[in-house]
């Protein structure tokens, strides 16, 4: 036991394409050091013409998982013995994990989510507002779905994004789900437990406003917001101004990398150690 330790016992890593630099590295690797776990995780760049071969020779190498981004969410399917519950919904994976000798897809996003939003509030029954309906905001859905909300309002700029994800809540998981097309301020109706921002705006653009009318937001609603840079978003300064529970994508960062942790190892790393990596990391 002792000579074994001297060897690497696994290694997972990250299939994208154009991701140089990928925080996640820096968040697992410091999971795997705090926990004295003999792992690395390494980023690999692969192209689309080459993901076949790259999942074969992940298994071939006793890889035990990887992510996987974009442009490889959907591609990979193809490649795998099977799909978790939420990755089938979706049709997306960006997490693939070894159990015995099948390699199976996860999706990680929306239960890194769904993790950071237990910590303050139970979702079931709740009503939700959420804006976007692109990948992100897709897999925050489905877990929010499977978690036990009651409904959920995509609330998207464009239509068939949004209607697209609308008929998948209502006809796989038999939500009550509703479409409001983007257009100007967005008043949250009353009675709304849960916003979230699932949109690309904020990212490295502290200023960027989401078109919403903020007289809309009530004290005790939760309002969450997907950007992880910076992680103190507008949205989340405008809300906590109105006494709201903010919940940050840092967290959601954070809380994603530790579900995929504890699929490829059976362990559930520190929080702690992990966030402040990813803080370092991100320069933050
Ligand atoms: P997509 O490109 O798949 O979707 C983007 C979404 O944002 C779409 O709904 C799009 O609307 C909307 N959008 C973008 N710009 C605007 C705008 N100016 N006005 C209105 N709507 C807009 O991206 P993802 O879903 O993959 O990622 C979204 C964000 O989530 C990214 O910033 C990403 O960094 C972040 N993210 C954070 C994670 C975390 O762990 N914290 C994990 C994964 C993603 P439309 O359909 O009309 O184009």
């Amino acid at each position: 036991m002792a000579a074994s330790q001297n060897f690497l016992h696994a290694l997972v890593g990250s299939m994208s394409q154009g991701a140089a630099g990928n925080p996640t590295v820096a968040v697992i690797e410091a999971a795997f050091a705090h926990h004295d776990l003999h792992w690395r995780y390494i980023n690999m760049e692969v192209t689309p013409a080459d993901l076949s071969d790259a999942v074969r020779g992940a298994k071939a190498m006793g890889f035990r998982g990887f992510n996987c981004s974009l442009p490889h969410k959907v591609n990979v399917i193809a490649h795998l013995d099977g799909l978790g519950e939420s990755a089938g919904i979706m049709g997306a994976v960006n997490c693939v994990v070894r159990r015995g000798d099948q390699l199976i897809g996860e999706n990680t996003d929306g239960k890194g989510f769904l993790k950071s939003l237990v910590s303050v509030i139970d979702p079931r029954g709740k009503s939700v507002v959420l804006f976007g309906a692109g990948g992100a905001a897709r897999a925050i859905a489905v877990e929010l779905g499977l978690a036990g909300v009651k409904k959920i309002t995509v609330v998207n700029r464009g239509e068939e994004r949004g209607r697209e994800l609308v008929e998948l809540l209502r006809t796989k998981l038999k939500l009550e789900a509703e479409l409001v097309v983007w257009n100007g301020d967005y008043a949250v109706p009353a009675g709304t437990d849960v916003v979230i921002n699932g949109t690309s705006i904020g990212l490295y653009d502290g200023e960027a406003r989401l078109a919403i009318d903020v007289h809309s937001l009530h004290s005790g609603m939760v309002v969450a917001d997907v950007i992880f840079n910076p992680p103190r978003t507008r949205l989340l300064r405008d809300a906590e101004a109105r006494g709201c529970i903010p919940v940050d994508g840092l967290g959601m960062l954070v809380n994603q990398a530790i579900v995929g942790v504890e699929f490829w190892t059976g362990i559930t790393p520190d929080a702690v150690v992990m966030r402040e990596a990813l803080e370092n990391a991100l320069g933050l």
